[in-house]
């Protein structure tokens, strides 16, 4: 691609996104609905770009985190179904009705807060990671259910292990879910949708937990976490979407002893070619890779050298020779064969690659191929 005039921007594959979503669908079937998951600007890939790219891959549901999420994206004349799946406050309720947003309930006392209003919901049970979700007992559910019954268009719930075979954490969420819905046939009918699963669930072929929607993000953006213990294999070959560069701001010759950054952090050990990028901490590399990183350079790897600082980081540049002031370094992503991926990144940083992608701050411009 062209140099571009930026210091710092992201390449997305819309067609990488769009083979992801494909492929999620092909594993799921036909009578599974895919509903993509686009929260957090889309893992930072870009939350109304993708779901445009999702849309037209037919994506019927999209699932953002905020109220204010899913406003944007009607701002931006998105019109699939949008599920928020982080609840609403109760003064966010007059943005969902006039936005057509479809809230998750996390407490069925705030169903009530929802009556008579043309909002649909889903409602959302704590099967066991204690965090989002009712986890009232089921004749409870079903008495504040019931008055708004037709409201309801979805049950769920989410699992806080699916990609660990060495615990039995999903089979008992399952379990828990599964109680809950028999309970609730008993009293009036189930929702239109029952989705449980989002990546990993899909990925090593939890089948009995996919029911009739999954909700992928991770995978919608080329990722899968490695599984934990015995899993099965993996049904799911998704690659990354997202490139990630800097240009060099300034090249210089350092002699053997020099400090390189703040606090000194490291010497070198030799004399070297230092590169200075025009990236930092405040635009989303982990300050964590200080002296630990590594950046692809002219096809090969460049290590980090000293601290990251806010806007700049420093590179050894010394297997890179013919790299000058305004070429173009590859963060994360693949030059001439050496690849550099946001799981490897949050490996060496101590972080997961959610962190990575969605890390990545609003500062760096998103280019879209
Ligand atoms: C973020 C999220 C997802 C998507 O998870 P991935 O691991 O990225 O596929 C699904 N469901 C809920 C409730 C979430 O918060």
């Amino acid at each position: 691609m062209a140099e571009l005039p930026y210091r710092s921007w992201v390449e997305v594959s819309r067609a990488r996104i769009a083979a992801n979503y494909n492929a999620v669908q092909a594993a799921v079937g036909p009578a599974v609905e895919v509903l993509g998951v686009v929260k957090a600007d889309a893992y930072g890939h870009g939350a109304v770009e993708a779901s445009r790219v999702l849309s037209a891959a037919g994506a019927r549901w999209l699932a953002v985190s905020s109220v204010e999420e899913g406003v944007a994206l009607r701002s931006s004349r998105i019109d699939a179904r949008i599920l928020v799946m982080g609840g609403f406050f109760s003064y966010e309720v007059d943005a969902l009705e006039e936005h057509a947003l479809t809230p998750v309930v996390h407490d069925a006392r705030d169903i009530a807060l929802l009556r008579d209003r043309a909002i649909r919901f889903h409602l959302k049970i704590d099967s066991g990671m204690n965090r989002m979700g009712t986890s009232a007992p089921a004749a409870e559910i079903a008495d504040a259910l019931r008055p708004a019954a037709t409201q309801c268009e979805g049950l769920m719930t989410h699992f806080s292990s699916a990609a660990d075979y060495s615990s039995l954490q999903t089979e008992q969420q399952m379990e828990r879910f599964k109680c809950i819905c028999i309970a609730l046939r008993q009293v009036c009918p189930l929702p239109r949708y029952l989705h449980l699963s989002s990546t990993n669930a899909i990925a090593y072929n939890r089948r009995e937990a996919w029911q009739n929607m999954v909700r992928p993000g991770h995978a919608i953006y080329g990722y899968v976490s490695p599984a934990r213990g015995e899993s099965p294999a993996r049904i799911l070959e998704v690659s990354p979407a997202l490139a990630w560069k800097a240009k060099i701001a300034l090249v210089k010759d350092v002699p053997e002893g020099a400090a390189i950054g703040y606090g000194g952090s490291f010497r070198a050990p030799r004399p070297m070619r230092i590169g200075v990028l025009s990236v930092g901490y405040a635009d989303g590399f982990p300050h964590r890779l200080s002296n630990k990183g590594k950046v692809i350079a002219a096809g090969k790897f460049a290590p980090v050298v000293g601290t990251v600082s806010m806007d700049l980081t420093t590179v050894d540049l010394s297997n890179a020779p013919s790299l000058k002031a305004g070429d173009t370094v590859t963060l994360l992503g693949e030059e001439d064969g050496a690849v550099l991926d946001a799981q490897q990144i949050a490996r060496i940083a101590g972080t997961i690659s959610y962190s990575v992608l969605s890390g990545i701050s609003a500062r760096v411009k998103r280019v879209y191929l």
